[in-house]
């Protein structure tokens, strides 16, 4: 306690964070009258305590991005090794430093198929700005610099840069955007939309195939997706359609884009996503996953035919950030990659999927307003219906999801929602990757009761 002031050091910091911190993807009036709501002092594997001691279970990996979990005292031990021996190096101007090059190496060995090299960013966002640059580079040096329009779809995230911000398809982060990226343009296409090109099919104004066709792919660099969609709702591409899009892009010339921030190093039970449906994209963005978030890292993987296209180039690459190729970032990326092999991280995903989809079938006979349960990996979710059978979706007011996450919150289970669609109220849960069936049978549990507990606040 501050004992000169009278004040708890909680009550102090909620108020100096509410005086001094603007939050990201935060409300700031309702930040403003509540203060922060969890405070975070320390994590153990799936679990993390609050500045008041209080255990919770992060049931999505905080950003999807603590893979290996909380505490985990290899890679904070891989960082202070490196930090004490060379904590920074500069990759710009021909130097560069061991784990940065080692990691490389490592990812590479990791990707699927012709993907040969990796350029170093900071993070997600960073790293799709990055693959719509080299997309576009790309196309210029083979004398077609017409061709720059990137495509992504409805629902997608890709970040928070002009570039990656433009690209996401949920209108909720547009507000913000100011400018935009008036070269990045978006097929108001669902992951279930047409792309087998039957002008008779009903989506096929909204497929991909459609934008292209419209736009000319003359004018097209890329089209970017992730294999599961999160932050747009827990959307998983149908089988078929990945492949689909990818043979599209292969038709028109077009480069095709994985956004693998989330799914890339194992969270869909696969070391990428794109490997459940032997997809072999032209670029691929990484991130979180990369060092489980023990340090800020992303990178984009390139083809050998972008790689080789782009080493012909004999003036300088202008483009580059600080903290590319980080030493450290990167030493803890190396760690965290030995961690996933070594422990069979990728494997217990697999495994642990089968017993979220037993919890799932359990909630779905026991709620009617349980409905559209789904898992690839440990990246899984549900949508909220007032009545499943009938197709009756909750009134907006009701805010499901809010609630029932709210609901689990009170229960000590921090849980995800996303409500952006009009008339959706889904609840993500991807845990971190070496969740146990104990765990998930906890989780499960968790909401179960959270629900039972919505329903009766509501009847
Ligand atoms: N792409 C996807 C699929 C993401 O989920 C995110 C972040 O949530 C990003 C890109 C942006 O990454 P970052 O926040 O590290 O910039």
């Amino acid at each position: 306690a501050n004992l000169s002031q009278g004040i708890s050091k909680v009550d102090e910091l909620k108020e100096l964070d509410k005086k001094y911190y603007l939050h990201p993807t935060t409300v700031p009036k309702a930040f403003i009258e509540n203060g922060p709501k969890i405070i975070f002092s320390e994590g153990n594997g799936i679990r993390v305590k609050d500045i008041n001691g209080d255990t919770y279970i992060d049931g999505v990996s905080m950003l999807w991005n603590v893979n290996l979990g909380h505490g985990q005292k290899e890679l904070a031990d891989a960082a202070r090794k490196q930090m004490t021996k060379l904590a920074y190096g500069s990759s710009f101007y021909g130097y560069s430093n061991e784990p940065a090059v080692r990691l490389a190496e490592k990812v590479v060995s990791l990707a699927p198929g012709h993907l040969s090299a990796i350029y170093y960013t900071s993070g997600g966002s960073e790293s799709n700005d990055t693959a719509f640059k080299l997309a576009r580079f790309y196309w210029h040096l083979k004398g077609k610099p017409n061709k720059k329009k990137i495509i992504s779809i409805s629902n997608s995230y890709h970040g928070a840069t002009i570039g990656a911000g433009t690209a996401t398809g949920i209108d909720a982060f547009h507000s913000f955007a100011g400018s935009k990226d008036s070269d990045v343009i978006h097929a108001k296409a669902h992951l279930t939309n047409c792309e087998s090109g039957d002008k008779s099919d009903p989506n096929y104004e909204k497929s991909i195939r459609y934008t292209i066709e419209k736009e000319g792919s003359d004018a097209i660099a890329a089209v970017i997706m992730e294999p599961v969609q999160g932050a747009g709702g827990i959307h998983i591409a149908p089988d078929g359609y990945l492949k689909a899009v990818k043979n599209l892009c292969e038709e028109n010339n077009i480069l095709f884009i994985a956004d693998e921030v989330i799914c890339g190093f194992g969270r869909t039970g696969k070391m990428f996503g794109v490997e459940n449906w032997d997809v072999v994209p032209d670029l691929m963005s990484v991130a979180k996953g990369i060092t489980s978030g023990y340090s800020q890292l992303g990178g984009v993987l390139m083809s050998e035919e972008i790689r080789n296209t782009l080493v012909e180039y004999d003036q300088i690459l202008g483009h580059g950030f600080t903290y590319s190729g980080h030493p450290t970032a990167c030493a803890v990326g190396l760690k965290n990659l030995e961690i996933i092999e070594r422990d069979h991280i990728v494997e217990n995903v697999k495994n642990m999927e089968q017993e979220l989809k037993k919890g799932f079938k359990y909630l779905e006979e026991n709620h009617v307003n349980v409905t559209k349960t789904r898992a690839l990996g440990l990246i899984s979710g549900f949508d909220l219906q007032q009545d499943r059978d009938a197709d009756i979706p909750f009134d907006q007011s009701i805010r499901a999801a809010q609630e029932v996450a709210e609901e689990c919150y009170k229960r000590k289970l921090i849980l995800r929602t996303a409500d952006f669609e009009e008339g959706k109220n889904i609840i993500a849960i991807a845990p971190p990757l070496i969740t146990t069936k104990e765990d998930i049978e906890e989780i499960i549990n968790i909401i179960d009761e959270a629900i039972t507990a919505f329903e009766k606040k509501i009847k």
